[in-house]
């Protein structure tokens, strides 16, 4: 029986019923665990190694993602644990020009220094870049924080027919956004801090791959370096998962309609958001992705204006990150981002629609 997204989200990874047993066992608080003294370590050793609420929250990721999973303690931990257990010195990397900037601040310094090459590529080029003589490709689709959007698909032909092994980062799209895997790419990372827990109180990050050989090299590296996210974040998001499909339909919804609003204002430029129709992302992303995801760019001119509008508004807090329950919204420049000084990323929450509407409306005008 195949289900569909709100019945996977609440059931990922949940063991089979045990009569009196809760239906997401709660946290094992445990660095070591008892072993048998004659034969050693059976299921569970050591925690770095092997976790058993870790592993639940692995196999529902692994669920929505059609592959097995490793959790990792960040996004960030798993994105560099993805790329230095994959890359050797003497390689070719290619990355976002336009993705998360701490990976390309990490490809310009640490693998940089380990003789690892690297080529940047905008997520938005037509024709793509021909790819012969690079190891691993990384893409972000929809891209973070300007949400261009690239074909998987037929990148990852392009790439595999190169020799490439081609990654791409869901974090923006969620497992139900986008199965990249099924696109045909070899690996998913992602940060499971945004919309995949979307409660903005927990630091999550995890790769998935079909290839054991590759996952094996992964899960070699995390058992070796350690940034494994503790037990009560691994119950948290598991928890919050649940909610998944629910979380997304309003984000998406919510989006929509702020879209639709920026649009109709001469005071904001530059809306971006993939799933409007004039949008330069739209013709790709409404083929390869299942949802569109909750966040919205725009540009209000100057950094005063934005700051007039968020002491405004009432409904949008003012903070990094995005894909939470409440809505937020980030002037990038802030800290350091390549974006002009009045780019806001607003990530859209779960509020009703009307209500967000309406103090964004309010914000505007009093701010303009
Ligand atoms: C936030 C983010 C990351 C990093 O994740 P952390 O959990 O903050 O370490 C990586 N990629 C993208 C696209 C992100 O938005």
């Amino acid at each position: 029986m195949t289900y569909s997204d709100g019945t996977r989200s609440v059931h990922a990874g949940l063991p089979a019923p045990v009569v009196g047993e809760p239906f997401l066992p709660g946290p094992v608080f445990a660095a070591p665990y008892h072993l048998d003294p004659a034969t050693g370590p059976g299921e569970h050793g050591y925690a770095r190694t092997e976790h058993p609420t870790r592993e639940l929250l692995e196999s529902a990721i692994g669920a929505l993602e059609g592959a097995p999973a490793l959790v990792f303690a960040s996004g960030q931990a798993a994105i560099t644990a993805l790329l230095l257990a994959v890359l050797r010195t003497g390689d070719t990397v290619a990355l976002p020009a336009d993705g998360y900037f701490t990976v390309r601040a990490f490809a310009e310094t640490t693998l940089r220094d380990l003789g690892v090459k690297l080529v940047l590529i905008p997520t938005a080029s037509h024709p793509y870049p021909d790819l012969t003589g690079v190891r691993l490709v990384l893409l972000e689709t929809p891209a973070n924080p300007g949400l261009d959007v690239c074909d998987i698909r037929a990148i990852s032909a392009a790439a595999h027919a190169a020799g490439a092994l081609v990654a791409v980062d869901n974090t923006t799209a969620t497992p139900l956004g986008q199965n990249p895997l099924a696109l045909g790419a070899d690996l998913v990372v992602a940060s499971g801090t945004k919309a995949l827990t979307g409660h903005s109180d927990v630091l999550l990050g995890y790769v998935a791959a079909t290839d054991p050989e590759l996952l094996g090299r992964v899960e070699t590296w995390r058992k070796q370096t350690g940034a494994v996210p503790g037990a009560f974040d691994c119950w948290l998001a598991h928890r919050s998962i649940a909610t998944l499909d629910l979380r997304l339909a309003r984000q998406s919804q919510n989006a929509a309609a702020v879209a639709e609003l920026l649009l109709t204002r001469p005071d904001v430029t530059g809306v971006r958001w993939p799933g409007l129709p004039s949008d330069p992302s739209y013709p790709i992303a409404s083929t390869q992705m299942r949802r569109i995801p909750g966040v919205v760019s725009f540009d209000l001119g100057s950094a005063e204006r934005v700051a007039r509008f968020l002491e405004s508004a009432e409904l949008v807090f003012a903070a990094t990150s995005f894909g939470g329950v409440h809505t937020t919204a980030d002037r990038r420049a802030q800290w350091g981002d390549d974006t002009a000084p009045g780019f806001v990323r607003f990530s859209c929450g779960i509020e009703d629609t009307t209500d967000l509407i309406a103090d964004i409306t309010a914000a505007l005008d009093s701010s303009r």
